[in-house]
């Protein structure tokens, strides 16, 4: 066992905090290289305290100047900024682990550096895989990088399968991604119209930042893993199934090729899959309670009420369509929920405004192969879901 260096790229975050507190837990195992956060400095320079990393990254200038000035005492840490500071980090030398915690496609620019220079990359960043797509994939192969899902699903999904990813293929007949269901599963779908944004970030199994709580609301958090999903293992779409489990303790299945179920199960908390991530292939402590079946609540399941929820079915309907249709989706969905955050939309617009969006933004031939193409859509996309908002009234 050698000492990991690690750089998290969100580390203010509920993904970054919990990273913080696996390693926190095996100091003989990791040490943290670089941070970065986006806001609050506060929280960024208390971390910084504690972890005293080589580097600290707050993208916004006026951000970074104030990190400075609160750790003028603190000489061993360098603060970056501007807009390739969090790729810098992310491929940096002495940096072995990259925990890719952002939230949004802001995170894919560090990936991509990260992928490209060969590091084991730890993903959470969901949105980032969703809109790199086969970029994204091939940066991995070509850079030689190690990628690991952080997702609860994906990493049980991983957890299930044989350690060389060549027999995955022959190994999966299909695979099942759990979905809670999240605050409105039994909600009478009428009244979501007045559902408010403290509503829709009250999950009933997982604490998590305020965007993918909306997301696992309006269950777009579940097409972004179905496309997730599809990169991570390789997979077709319809190879790709979707099931409620509202107790969220089995946390994804493989349908194996002759017929054999294998499933993941553990307590609703992400450093479970964060310490497998860490420290695959072995596995180490990581905080969570075992889950103790004969305390368990009834597993149970059931399929999707589609007309409840109809932006998972975007997930299939984007892979299908011409590449770069999952990062206009990915882009929508982004602008909606910060307009739904900001009160400027309802909750059951969000799905307008993705499928309009979709409709109106089509990707152009070769914009997808490369990071400024993929920017430039995102961009466009977000101007399209943006007038969107307006239109509704936002
Ligand atoms: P969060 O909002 O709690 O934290 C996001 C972090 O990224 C913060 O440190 C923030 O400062 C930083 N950040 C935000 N915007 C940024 C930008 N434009 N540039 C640079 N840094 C920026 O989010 P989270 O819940 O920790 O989720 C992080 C990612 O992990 C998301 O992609 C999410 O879908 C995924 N994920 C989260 C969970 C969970 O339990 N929270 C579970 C599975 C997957
Ligand atoms: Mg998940």
């Amino acid at each position: 066992m050698s000492l990991q260096r690690v750089c998290i790229l969100g580390s203010t975050g509920s993904i970054g905090e919990n990273t913080l507190d696996v390693i926190a837990r095996h100091p003989e195992r990791f040490q943290v290289v670089a941070l970065s956060a986006a806001s609050r400095v506060d929280a960024l320079a208390a971390q910084c305290r504690r972890w005293r990393p080589a580097y600290a990254v707050m993208p916004a200038a006026v951000q970074a100047e104030a990190l400075r000035a609160a750790l003028a005492d603190l000489p061993g840490t360098e603060v970056l900024d501007g807009e390739d500071a969090l790729a810098r980090i992310a491929a940096l030398p002495e940096v072995d682990t990259v925990m890719a915690a952002i939230v949004g496609a802001a995170g894919l620019a560090p990936c991509l550096a990260a992928a490209r220079a060969g590091k084991r990359l730890l993903l959470a960043n969901k949105e980032a895989l969703v809109v790199g797509g086969a970029l994204f994939m091939r940066a991995v192969a070509e850079g030689g990088a190690t990628l690991l899902p952080i997702d609860s699903e994906h990493s049980a999904v991983f957890q299930c399968l044989p350690q060389d990813r060549a027999h995955w293929d022959a190994h999966i007949d299909h695979i099942v991604l759990t979905a809670s269901g999240g605050p409105f599963r039994q909600r009478d779908p009428a009244t979501l119209v007045e559902v408010t944004p403290e509503q829709a970030v009250a999950h009933p199994n997982w604490v998590m930042g305020r965007k993918i709580s909306v997301d696992s609301a309006t269950m777009m958090n579940k097409a972004l893993e179905v496309i997730e999903a599809r990169w991570l293992f390789g997979l077709q779409p319809e190879r790709i199934r979707v099931l409620i489990h509202p107790q969220s303790i089995v946390h994804s299945m493989v349908v194996c090729r002759d017929g054999q179920v294998l499933a993941q199960m553990g307590t609703p908390d992400m450093r479970g899959p964060i310490a497998y991530g860490l420290a695959w292939p072995e596995r180490v402590a990581c905080g969570a309670p075992a889950l103790d079946l004969s305390r368990a609540a009834a597993l149970s399941f059931e399929p999707v009420d589609t007309a409840r929820f109809p932006g998972l079915q975007l997930a299939w309907d984007t892979l299908a369509g011409p590449a770069g249709s999952t990062a206009v989706l990915n882009a929508a969905n982004e602008v909606a929920v910060a307009a739904f955050l900001d009160r400027r939309i309802r909750f059951d617009q969000i799905h307008a405004v993705n499928a309009d969006t979709l409709a109106a933004c089509a990707p152009a031939a070769g914009e997808t192969d490369s990071l400024d193409g993929l920017l430039a859509l995102d961009a466009r996309a977000r101007a399209a879901a943006g007038e969107r908002v307006v239109r509704l009234g936002g």
